[in-house]
């Protein structure tokens, strides 16, 4: 689809908002002739060209140019709803942190009133979605606040798994030759001991070990991580492990962790179906997976999180009746769902599979998702969209009380500083007194970034330090 919009600096949300009505279709830019599709802003007045078709709406004239956007988009939303015969529950939203909004807006002391009228006539949000939101923010809430300047949380990312899911878009490295790990862990180890040196005086919250699949490094390899860990900065209130494959996992394994003083692992079933897991190539045993839960519990992990994806090939109600009626007998403490999102990088996108006629069905998923944790335990804590996702819908975590991830939440609502270790991992560092975060990504490949690990350090200290 090529599009003509003659306001350059509104291209972006534009692109966000038309990818959410045609997310399999490429989107371009492009001058008057050889159009299929214009969008243009003229005199305050939105139009939406089709071939010889053109329909108009006027956007009223609003001073501050962040809410004259706003109006625009508003416009642009109408009229693409109605060009394509469908809502869009988000509304203008195209952010991967729409709960942000929420906790800006109470820290500004708006009421619950206004905060919800704002979410659904400002931004065009459904009713159910804003109060989606509204929720988790109060539920958050009290986690975030008042914000401990003097606190940090770690992110460090263990890049490597055994084979590659078809839905997979991270930049993971298959098992190659047992000195690629070696040598991440030692670059990894220098730049935790480095770190740990700069963030000497303030307090470590939390820490999450992700990937990629940590508990894919060998044990030795495993043990000198999580004992650096605790040797450059001290153990933390809350420590998290990926351990998301099954085939990465044993009793040994978990021992391992619980002995180090890992508080919480996440286990990532994705779905229970073994067709479903063959077709996306995830190599998975699901009676081994649930015999070890079970004994993670045994062994005294008292909060584990478990990973489902909805919309994975193949899979309709009937699946996923079976995939809850498994969660109701296992009750994690926490459950994440999320919506499959076929991204650049992943086989999915490479083989252009057509997972679009089933978005429909994804709606209705998620609608008997929601009946279910209404009638649960499970409380929605935190929320967050990315691209391409199927249906335009969103990834949500639920807990039971009292049992929510913090890293989840200060990560995604940006209100702790959260320094990321290793290959690919950003850091966020907050300033809250100006109101102001930095972000720095590490190198996304392996060679880089265990050639340039001097400059890296060097960088981010200096950011840490602020000078
Ligand atoms: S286990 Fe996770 S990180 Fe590894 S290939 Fe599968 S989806 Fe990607």
């Amino acid at each position: 689809m090529r599009i003509y919009l003659d306001e350059e600096k509104l291209h972006y949300d534009i692109f966000e908002l038309v990818r959410t009505f045609v997310p399999r279709e490429e989107i371009c830019f492009s001058g008057e002739e050889d159009l299929n599709l214009a969008i243009e802003y003229k005199n305050r007045k939105a139009s939406l060209y089709k071939e010889d078709k053109k329909v108009e709406l006027s956007v009223p004239y609003i001073e501050e140019e962040k809410l004259q956007r706003r109006a625009f988009k508003r416009a642009v939303l109408k009229l693409l709803e109605g060009y394509y015969k469908k809502t869009s529950p988000w509304g203008i939203l195209t952010g991967i942190r729409p709960v942000k909004i929420v906790q800006e807006l109470m820290d500004q002391k708006k009421d619950r009133e206004e905060i919800l009228e704002r979410l659904t006539k400002e931004y065009s949000l459904s009713k159910e979605k804003a109060d989606l939101l509204y929720t988790i923010a109060c539920r958050q809430r009290p986690y975030l606040y008042p914000i401990k300047e003097d606190s940090y949380s770690l992110y460090i990312n263990i890049p490597f798994c055994p084979t590659r899911c078809d839905y997979c878009s991270f930049p993971t490295i298959l098992y190659k030759k047992r000195d690629y790990r070696k040598d991440y862990i030692k670059t990894l180890l220098r730049e935790m001991e480095a770190m740990g040196k700069v963030l000497k005086d303030k307090k470590l919250e939390t820490v999450y070990i992700g990937g990629g699949t940590p508990t894919s490094l060998e044990k030795e390899d495993l043990t000198v991580l999580l004992e650096g860990v605790k040797e450059d900065f001290g153990l933390p209130v809350e420590w998290t492990v990926e351990a998301g494959r099954e085939d990465t996992l044993s009793q040994e394994v978990f021992f391992l962790l619980k002995e180090k003083g890992v508080t919480r692992i996440s286990l990532n079933p994705q779905s229970f179906h073994d067709k479903t897991l063959k077709k996306i190539g995830r190599v998975q045993n699901n009676d081994r997976l649930i015999r070890l839960y079970e004994e993670a519990k045994e062994i005294g992990f008292d909060c584990i999180n478990m990973d489902f994806i909805l919309g994975l090939p193949g899979e309709g109600m009937e699946d996923l009746e079976y995939n809850l009626h498994k969660i109701k007998e296992l009750m994690p403490e926490n459950l994440t769902i999320h919506t499959l999102s076929v991204k650049r990088g992943s086989k999915f996108m490479e083989r252009q599979e057509n997972l679009g006629g089933e978005r429909d069905l994804i709606g209705d998923m998620l609608e008997r998702v929601h009946r279910f944790i209404a009638e649960s335990p499970y409380e929605p804590y935190y929320l967050y969209r990315q691209k391409q996702i199927l249906g335009n819908h969103e990834n949500v975590g639920y807990a039971l009380p009292g049992k929510e991830n913090l890293y989840n939440m200060y990560m995604m609502e940006e209100r702790q500083t959260v320094i990321g270790l290793g290959m690919t991992s950003n850091s966020k560092i907050l300033y809250p007194n100006e109101n102001r975060i930095e972000n720095y990504r590490n190198y996304k490949n392996l060679r880089d970034y265990q050639n340039k690990i001097d400059e890296i350090i060097e960088k981010k200290s200096r950011l840490i330090k602020g000078v």
